[in-house]
């Protein structure tokens, strides 16, 4: 009876559960605002991470690639970089901030992208575009190192460090949300206005559920500003939702700034909301509301209703992004079900150290796995020749094919879930996220039930 945790065993992936850095830095661009960004590397680094994003959210948004062919591939390609900063800046009068993203082949060919952003500073940006303000941020995101969340994190870090700027200190707090969804950005609003409390949301796509417009606009666009990123520094503490998501820049702002910073946990359940709530009291002094008590105990009486009847003794396994996955282990425990598996897709050497997961080794007491730089055939294999009994999966699409071929009810959770509608638009964290997350797993559940015939006939007394 323990938790274990492990790295994979076998060399090489089968079915990745992440794909690569420059995707990570690639989603943190599209939170800013005026920012296109130029990932430097052959096109498909952009064209697949788009059509991944597209897909998410189903909306359209802009991208740049510096599209280097076998010639750059060979001898260097900092003129396309050259090349594409131009075309940029000449087709979009409003952009103004453009992070270069490096690639796999651009770091082993050795571009040197911080040199090539000192040149255009000296060159065609003062010559050309002199009359513009025009930022350049080199972003080191080799796909053969890390995953795409640390290059998430990596580029929130980088964007941090490009802008934030000591000046008069203000009575805003910091939110650095993590990967997350519209619906959690516009929750987490909620959930701070409530308090009244007046906070920079960091990294803000909240605009990427777009509505159709009669001036067929169409194109989504985040919402974090220069001056929201410059005012990083002056304020009065950085909540960093998530450890692996923009832990690295709350860090950044304590020790260069002296902004003191809290790190998780990733609101997702009643008590990490709980704690979330209380990290705001303590950097703002503002109260909690009676508002947010009740939503709490709405939240809380929609989730006695089926954790004891329904959830108890559910054996779960879950894959996706660590502080995600962590989040929602932790949310499962509290509704009396066991997650029996945990598949974290790299192999970033802190997890060992996280202390939740510390904490799910000292106290599960049934057996979990906890398995590093794991893959999809990690969960396939398990339930196909081990044995491994499952009533649930949490986790994106790319997981969808496990789940239809052994019959195991899956709740699509993370990122990418493109084969169900909507689902961006729902919180899974705060309040109202615990109580969606827990009626899905629950009518996720009771299809299931009526799908197998599997004690169906409660659904009628219950
Ligand atoms: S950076 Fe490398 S792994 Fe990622 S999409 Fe480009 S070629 Fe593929």
């Amino acid at each position: 009876m323990s938790c274990e945790v492990k790295a994979k065993e076998r060399a090489g992936v089968i079915n990745p559960i992440f794909t690569c850095q420059p995707c990570g830095a690639q989603y943190a661009s599209i939170g800013i605002k005026d920012c296109i960004a130029i990932v430097h590397g052959g096109q498909g680094c952009v064209m697949f991470v788009r059509l991944l994003f597209s897909q998410h959210f189903k909306e359209s948004f802009e991208i740049a690639s510096s599209s280097v062919h076998e010639d750059g591939a060979v001898f260097g390609a900092l003129k396309r970089v050259e090349q594409a900063v131009d075309v940029l800046l000449m087709r979009y009068p409003n952009v103004k901030v453009i992070p270069i993203i490096s690639t796999c082949s651009t770091e082993i060919i050795g571009d040197d992208i911080d040199g090539v952003v000192s040149k255009l500073n000296r060159g065609i940006l003062k010559e050309k575009y002199g009359d513009r303000e025009v930022y350049l941020i080199p972003m080191h995101t080799p796909s053969f190192k890390g995953s795409m969340v640390s290059g998430y994190d990596l580029a929130v870090e980088e964007f941090v460090k490009a802008f934030a700027k000591k000046d008069k200190i203000t009575e805003k707090l910091n939110l650095i949300t993590g990967w997350v969804n519209p619906g959690d950005v516009t929750e987490l609003k909620h959930l701070l206005s409530e308090m009244n409390v007046d906070a920079t949301v960091l990294f803000e796509i909240e605009s990427f559920d777009s509505p159709l417009m009669p001036d067929k606009s169409e194109v989504s666009h985040g919402n974090t500003t220069i001056a929201d990123l410059q005012g990083t520094a002056n304020a009065i503490g950085t909540i960093a939702l998530n450890r692996y998501e923009g832990g690295k820049a709350a860090e950044y702002l304590e020790n260069e700034f002296q902004v003191p910073a809290i790190i998780g946990p990733t609101p997702i359940g009643i008590r990490n909301t709980d704690t979330f709530l209380q990290n705001v009291k303590k950097f703002t002094g503002k109260p909690i509301p009676q508002s947010l008590v009740r939503e709490r105990g709405i939240a809380i009486d929609a989730l006695t209703d089926i954790t004891h009847m329904f959830l108890a003794g559910k054996r779960v396994a879950i894959y996706g992004n660590p502080d995600l996955v962590i989040g929602l282990a932790e949310f499962c425990l509290d509704l009396e079900m066991k997650p029996v598996l945990l598949l974290l897709g790299d192999d970033n050497q802190g997890y060992n150290k996280d202390p939740r997961i510390k904490a799910l080794k000292e106290n599960v007491n049934y057996d979990m796995e906890v398995i590093t730089n794991a893959d999809l055939w990690e969960l396939e294999n398990r339930i196909k020749n081990e044995g491994l009994e499952l009533d649930l999966i949490l986790g994106h699409s790319k997981g969808r094919f496990i789940a239809i071929d052994n019959d195991i009810p899956m709740l699509r959770v993370g990122f990418p879930t493109y084969d169900r509608a909507g689902l961006y638009r729902y919180p899974v964290v705060g309040y109202a996220g615990a109580m969606w997350l827990g009626e899905q797993i629950a009518n996720t559940l009771f299809t299931d039930m009526e799908h197998k015939k599997n004690k169906e006939w409660v659904l009628n007394v219950w």
